[in-house]
């Protein structure tokens, strides 16, 4: 092996060069300026194709970040049309006889949407939910729904939260058209779980009597 090979393979280890790249550059009867000319041209390779690896990376990691904020913006937007702003339920008695006396509720939306809301109690490790009913499918803004959320007999446990999953219209059905777009299913046929487009749940505030 002459002093270019030396040099090279030295080079050739630091470049990352594969052993048969190297071969093809020093084998046969070339000269020492042709082994260098071909070896410019190797380095000169491998670094093009390191800078376009490097672009490519880079086009990449921009196209990550755009995605990323435009899921964040598509978050952020379903936040924004979450159907209620309300923080809690009101819960009031109504009926003077024990055993004869429920529990009622209000809600308020601001956009045409529909709903589906059970009520909950939280024991140390179960949650037990029941049916509200009075409440119509579809809701509309402006307007003060109330809905029975129980009987309050004897011994029974009140129900402490209201379970609300809310979907957007459907244009054909409710003559209402804004949607989300955050890509979640927009109905609650479309979801198997039955899980809500907005799933919000609002503590029940006993109203002093
Ligand atoms: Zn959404």
């Amino acid at each position: 092996m002459n002093l270019a090979s030396l040099t090279a393979v030295q080079e050739w280890t630091w470049l990352g060069l594969k052993a048969d790249q190297w071969i093809a550059v020093a084998g046969g009867s070339v000269g020492l300026a042709g082994v260098l000319v071909a070896w410019r041209a190797l380095v000169h390779a491998k670094r093009s194709a390191k800078a376009s690896e490097d672009s490519a990376r880079a086009a990449q990691k921009s196209a990550d970040e755009a995605a990323t904020i435009s899921g964040i913006e598509r978050e952020r937007w379903h936040d924004e049309l979450t159907p209620t702003d309300q923080k809690e339920v009101v819960g009031q008695v109504e009926g003077r006889l024990p055993d004869v006396q429920g529990l009622f509720g209000t809600i308020r939306v601001n956009r045409v949407c529909r709903v589906n809301a059970v009520a909950t109690v939280r024991a140390t490790d179960v949650t037990t939910t029941t049916p509200i009913t009075g409440l119509p499918l579809l809701l509309r803004p402006n307007r003060e729904y109330r809905f029975h959320i129980q009987r309050l007999t004897q011994g029974v446990t009140v129900r402490s939260e209201v379970w609300f999953r809310f979907w957007p219209p459907i244009p054909e059905l409710d003559g209402a058209d804004w949607t989300c777009q955050c890509g979640r299913p927009l109905s609650k046929e479309a979801t198997p779980d039955g899980r809500g487009h907005w799933e919000v749940l609002l503590p029940i505030k006993l109203k002093a009597l």
